[in-house]
């Protein structure tokens, strides 16, 4: 397993939302250039558009106008498929809630991506329990979401988002229901692991000292990025 970086560029990309007859422009021609391997932080206030913009990136929804190219490639010409496809080999998410599968083990949580790609078990396997080794939990593999702590939730999120190695990781407020603590353990992890993987990795946080941590910050304000 070793992905790498995706280069992304976005341009003039808009989104606006129909609410009850009254357009919203959420994200409004906005720019955006990484290279391989970048590691970013995004922040802004709650409602300017921090998730859109991850959904976006992530291909989760599709833009009202503009244009997301992946290392030069535009994906405005997939059709669902394709973009399903293109989320699950290229695209790793870690939200702010874990999503874990509550009824299986940490192990499995961090399996499924593989199997669902059509990896066979003992695949999955070795590369789950590299992954939830490299997070600190060797010795929580057969436990459930549930019989875990908040920020070990986070962390199997994390190996799970890691799990196909891809070229782009996405996280939207990844510690933000974890104690300050506990958000910085799991941010560094995040950081360090993208690290080691070369991963391009965007994270939307909150936190101006997490966002510090970044060679580079973008503020999201009035639909356009801003770095600084
Ligand atoms: P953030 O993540 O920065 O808090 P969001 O991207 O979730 O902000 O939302 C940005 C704005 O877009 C908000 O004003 C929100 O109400 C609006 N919005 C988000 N999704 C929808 C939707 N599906 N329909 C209508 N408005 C939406
Ligand atoms: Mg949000």
């Amino acid at each position: 397993m070793n992905p790498h970086g995706v280069s992304v560029s976005v341009q003039d990309l808009s989104r606006n939302y129909w609410k009850a007859g009254k357009r919203i422009d959420v994200l409004k021609n906005l720019n955006l250039t990484l290279n391989s391997g970048d590691r970013v932080a995004v922040v802004g206030p709650s409602g300017s558009g921090k998730s859109t913009l991850l959904h976006q990136l992530g291909l989760l929804d599709r833009p009202s106008s503009g244009l997301v190219q992946f290392d030069g490639k535009a994906v405005e010409h997939l059709g669902d498929t394709g973009r399903a496809q293109m989320r699950s080999r290229t695209i790793g998410f870690v939200f702010q809630a874990h999503n874990l599968l509550p009824e299986h083990t940490a192990q499995m949580n961090v399996m499924m991506p593989v199997l669902l790609a059509g990896g066979t078990q003992r695949a999955a396997l070795t590369r789950a329990n590299a992954l939830l080794a490299a997070v600190g939990l060797g010795g929580r593999t057969q436990h459930r979401p549930g019989e875990l702590s908040g920020g070990e939730q986070q962390r199997v999120a994390l190996a799970r988002a890691l799990v196909m190695g891809p070229g782009l990781v996405l996280a939207d407020e990844p510690t933000g229901n974890l104690d300050p603590r506990t958000a910085s353990g799991v941010f560094d992890l995040l950081l360090q692991l993208n690290q080691q993987l070369g991963s391009t990795l965007v994270v939307v946080t909150h936190s101006e000292s997490l966002a510090s941590r970044f060679q580079k910050r973008f503020v999201l304000d009035q639909g356009k990025l801003v770095e600084g």
